[in-house]
């Protein structure tokens, strides 16, 4: 395995899609797909030089496919928390999309509790500790967005551990979900928001005022060095997803990709997949990208699981146990 150097150094992914990053054995049990697993693989992953974030978006058409029942939608996080336990990961938050899953007549919470049972599974299967994202979409009205607020309260604490908004920030910014986040921060629901991906620091700006405890990407905070500042002091977490953003061309010139930049300015920065299949990527290999191309070093990864335990959606005793894990890893 070339990324083999690189295992085992990261032990927390945070920002990883449930349907970007399933294996073509599982779509093809779940889909009852006849094409063979060559097929499937090149018709989950984008290429290197994708040309656009719609063209990578069209990877994710066969898992919504699969995740329209609750067995399902079970093996389907168990399929992704095999991967990620084998990429060296002790503790992963995966996110979906809930309102994709009801095309067959599925319940909000009926989704919600095959996917905790999947990753209470996993834990048991692979002693891998997981924790479940909401994604409201940003393409979708506001009462579907809405259903999932109020749907998702009993569930927080309990395998859910937070509401994200994913989908095309170009088209649908920020400011147009300014009542779902309100209404979010008034139920004490913790939220990430994919903010600053193609290149708006308005919608890190946002996302910061709404409330989130995260921002997914957010490397377009590099343009505002004020907010840098404030981001910083209000310990918000970064999720950065190198693969994704160099494939999207979110971003294109390695010698400016902003994880550098973050660390070295004490950002609470984390590394992430974002897609494993779609961005046929890994943990190893993020890193290895990191390392050979954004000037990262192996003194960084102590720096970078911490951030990660600290912006996690994980309860305080099992920060502690995964803080513990780290300790005894770096050694
Ligand atoms: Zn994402």
């Amino acid at each position: 395995m070339e990324h083999n150097d690189f295992k085992n150094k990261i032990l927390l992914d945070l920002h990883c899609h449930l349907d970007g990053s399933f294996s073509p054995e599982f779509i093809k049990k779940a889909t009852g797909d006849s094409r063979d697993l060559t097929i499937l693989n090149k018709l989950l992953s984008a290429p290197d030089n994708c040309s656009s974030l719609t063209e990578y978006l069209t990877c994710f058409d066969l898992p919504i496919k699969a995740l329209q029942t609750k067995e399902n939608i079970t093996s389907g996080v168990l399929d992704v928390l095999s991967k990620a336990h084998n990429d060296g990961m002790k503790y992963i938050e995966l996110r979906f999309a809930p309102s994709c899953s009801m095309e067959e007549g599925l319940s909000l919470p009926e989704i919600y509790e095959a996917a905790i049972t999947g990753s209470k599974l996993g834990f048991e299967k692979y002693g891998i500790y997981s924790n479940i994202i909401l994604c409201a979409m940003r393409h979708h009205d506001t009462s579907t967005n809405m259903k999932i607020l109020d749907t998702m309260y009993d569930y927080v604490g309990h395998g859910i551990c937070a509401l994200d908004l994913a989908g095309d920030e170009s088209m649908f910014p920020n400011q147009d979900f300014t009542d779902l986040f309100k209404k979010a921060k008034a139920m004490n629901i913790p939220f990430t928001i994919h903010s600053g991906e193609c290149g708006s620091v308005e919608n890190v700006r946002l996302a910061m005022e709404f409330g989130a405890r995260r921002i997914g990407h957010g490397i377009a905070l590099i343009k505002d060095a004020s907010l840098m500042e404030d981001i910083k002091n209000m310990r918000i977490g970064l999720e950065l997803c190198p693969v994704s953003n160099f494939q999207t061309k979110a971003w294109t010139d390695y010698a400016t990709y902003p994880l550098r930049n973050f660390l070295d300015k004490g950002l609470l920065a984390t590394i992430n997949t974002d897609n494993r299949t779609v961005s046929q990527t890994s943990m190893a290999r993020e890193l290895s990208l990191a390392s050979s191309k954004l000037n990262i070093t192996k003194r960084d990864y102590l720096t970078m699981n911490k951030n990660s335990v600290e912006v996690s959606f994980a309860d305080d005793n099992l920060k502690h146990k995964l803080l513990n894990i780290i300790e005894s890893n770096s050694i």
